[in-house]
């Protein structure tokens, strides 16, 4: 703390832009202004937070988040970017998940706990897991084994194999691939287990399963999403930064006698030391362009071209009656995956259920008519009350460019955040993390930056929350 109130003196007169308000933009504009940058946040849209944001939607006349987002413990620098802005508690944890079997009958998954007494990880989940109804002995016994095996991180260093021809090496049963493999890791990783990178995979398996409970517990917003990002203008104007939203960046110039960027957007031009682009990989591309022809623009372009995107559906549902009190549930061996009682989440006094359907190309091809009456057939399945409900109003969100994939090799087509450009850093949740496409990438990205940013300012920060550490047994395993 002493450091950065140090650095607070120092930089006061230095000026950043950050462009884009997602989550990584507002990250590291809010780390930045911290330390005593003068930020302006900068973002083409009438609010804050990109992909993970909310919005009045007009055909039900009500906030809806743009889809339901989650968060883990493991999430230390998202966790930390709330925490910055005042809004940590708004977060609900939950350490259950219930699966859901077509016919309604349920296995809950969740850390052990007896009174005081719990199991060391990775055993904390194992008695639920041995208990669940929803897999068979054998798909115990090879999902236990393929665990086991992803213990290790660095027994994949390296490795150019897909999640699918992993689970196949490792005689994954049907029912461990249906019913896990693809509805948890790979809906959580948003892609099909042949488009996963069988480290990405390893690494929801540690930070969700093995590495302690607190990592793998799981944390909704209370408030609709942006909501939660109120604070950042009042933080930013406290440190004498501002945002600027309905403000589309065209392009950037570097001004070699000044040592300052000038930025071109649809309203101005706006001068800056310091640029952080915090843009999604298809907006990046989309500025290269315009920005100063350097050394290294050819390979970040040829980078962004290897990205690929992937969708996320979600459908919204007003009842006239609640029809079920669980929270939320993974709902087995249908296209909807996830179920969030909204109501229960937001204490609200109506029945408002959300229904996600991740990485499927095909219920995202469909028209809104045919996905309502899909998903609606299918909640049924699940809970019999939806059969007597009225459905008093319904909204169906595509997001067609939610995620990237993280197929074999895309480590490679994942920059740093130093750029080809003097003073100019890139955050996103697509750059060099480690982590897949999620609000904690995105956190750490913004972090990333900033630290890159302050050592080129000669103000080294430390802006990277650390990791959790594994508890248990597994501090055991190196
Ligand atoms: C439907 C859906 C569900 C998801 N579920 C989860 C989940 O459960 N958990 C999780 O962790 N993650 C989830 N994600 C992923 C998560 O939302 C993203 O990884 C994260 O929000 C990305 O943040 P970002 O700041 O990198 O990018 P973005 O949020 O895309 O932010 C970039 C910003 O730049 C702005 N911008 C673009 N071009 C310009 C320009 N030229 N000038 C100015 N501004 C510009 C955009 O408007 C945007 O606000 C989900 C995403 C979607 C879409």
């Amino acid at each position: 703390m002493d450091e950065i109130l140090s650095c607070s003196l120092q930089n006061s007169q230095k000026t950043v832009t950050v462009i884009g308000a997602g989550v990584a933009g507002m990250s590291a504009a809010c780390s930045l202004a911290e330390a005593g940058f003068r930020v302006q946040l900068v973002e083409r849209r009438g609010y804050l937070g990109g992909r993970a944001s909310s919005y009045l939607h007009s055909g039900v006349n009500e906030v809806i988040d743009n889809c339901q987002h989650v968060l883990f413990g493991c999430c230390t620098n998202l966790i930390g970017f709330y925490r910055r802005i005042g809004v940590a508690e708004r977060i609900h944890w939950t350490s259950e998940m219930t699966m859901i079997e077509p016919g309604g009958r349920r296995s809950a998954l969740g850390p052990f706990r007896l009174g005081p007494f719990t199991l060391p990880a990775p055993l904390h989940g194992a008695p639920s897991f041995l208990n669940a109804k929803a897999f068979l002995f054998a798909d115990k016994l090879a999902l236990g084994r393929a665990m086991r095996a992803m213990l290790k991180p660095e027994a994949f260093i390296d490795t150019r194999e897909s999640l699918g021809d992993w689970l196949r090496r490792h005689k994954q049963t049907e029912g461990a691939i249906n019913r896990f493999w693809r509805l948890v890791i790979a809906s959580a990783l948003n892609s099909e287990i042949d488009s996963i990178a069988v480290p990405y995979a390893a690494k929801v398996i540690r930070e969700l399963f093995m590495n302690s409970a607190q990592a793998g517990s799981m944390g909704m917003s209370t408030v609709p999403l942006s909501e939660l990002y109120a604070g950042v203008t009042p933080f930013l104007a406290e440190r004498g930064g501002s945002v600027l939203l309905n403000t589309f960046v065209e392009g950037a110039s570097w001004d070699e006698e000044t040592s300052q960027w000038l930025i071109c957007t649809r309203t101005g031009e706006l001068i800056s030391d310091y640029v952080i682009l915090a843009l999604p990989f298809e907006a990046t591309q989309k500025l290269l362009p315009h920005l100063p022809a350097e050394e290294g623009t050819e390979k970040l372009s040829r980078q962004l071209e290897r990205h690929e995107h992937w969708p996320i559906c979600s459908v919204h549902l007003w009842f006239d009656r609640e029809i079920t009190g669980l929270e939320h549930a993974v709902l087995l061996d249908r296209e909807i995956h996830w179920m969030y009682n909204q109501s229960r989440l937001q204490g609200r006094d109506d029945h408002y259920i959300e229904l996600v359907i991740s990485a499927n190309r095909a219920f995202a091809a469909l028209s809104r008519e045919a996905a309502i009456e899909q998903a609606l057939r299918e909640l049924a399945e699940f809970f019999p009350r939806v059969k007597d409900a009225k459905l008093e109003k319904v909204a169906l969100v595509k997001e067609m460019h939610a995620t990237f994939g993280v197929p074999p090799g895309i480590d490679s087509a994942r920059p740093a955040a130093v750029s080809p450009w003097p003073n100019l850093f890139l955050a996103g949740d697509w750059v060099q993390t480690g982590w897949p496409s999620t609000m904690e990438s995105a956190a750490r990205s913004g972090h990333l930056a900033a630290e890159a940013l302050g050592l080129a300012a000669e103000e080294p920060l430390t802006c990277l929350e650390t990791d959790l550490k594994p508890q248990g047994l597994m501090r055991l395993i190196r």
